[in-house]
């Protein structure tokens, strides 16, 4: 009777590593084929699928290696005179970025400010784009925050892109 629940545990553990081999298995190949970026989202909880959603889309077109990085999303309140809706800054670690966007954006226009923060993302993983505290680089040339928002090379491409996105995916995302 001892011998046979022995070899009846010893059963067990063998089905039981099959699953887990399994399970990690799952895990590794839906990683491959879907990525593994997280999204952490704090702002509304309805956006979560939204966002998750958009970044599958754009992220071939904009070059980011989703396996590679985390992005958490929180709320911040911008100067409304500022025209300023997001922000996102690289932290803690390589792969690590802080998303902020503005608490009152409306549904319709929270797409296409997600994908200009996409682009900020990109820019900053190709090395086009470097944050620093008082100054922020660009292609090798310097922006103090005396160059108006307008004027900035970066912001300009993040604009014409994300708009260009919102065209090429809005059936989809709707
Ligand atoms: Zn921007």
């Amino acid at each position: 009777m001892f011998a046979w629940f022995i070899f009846d545990l010893n059963l067990k553990l063998r089905q039981m590593k099959k699953v887990l081999f399994l399970i990690g298995m799952v895990v590794m190949a839906s990683n491959l084929i879907f990525g593994s970026c997280k999204i952490y989202n704090y702002t509304d909880a309805n956006s979560t699928l939204l966002f998750e959603k958009i970044f599958a889309l754009v992220s071939k077109d904009l070059g980011i290696d989703t396996c590679n990085i985390e992005i958490i999303i929180c709320y911040s309140i911008f100067d409304d005179a500022s025209n300023v809706y997001g922000a996102t800054i690289r932290r803690y670690s390589s792969n690590i970025y802080i998303m902020n966007l503005g608490e009152y954006i409306s549904e319709c226009d929270k797409p296409e400010i997600f994908m200009h923060e996409l682009v900020h993302i990109s820019q900053i993983e190709h090395s086009r784009l470097v944050i620093h505290k008082c100054s922020v680089w660009f292609e090798g040339k310097a922006y103090t925050n005396n160059i108006a928002y307008e004027d900035r090379a970066y912001e300009k491409e993040a604009i014409e892109k994300s708009r260009e996105l919102y065209k090429k995916y809005k059936k989809e995302i709707k």
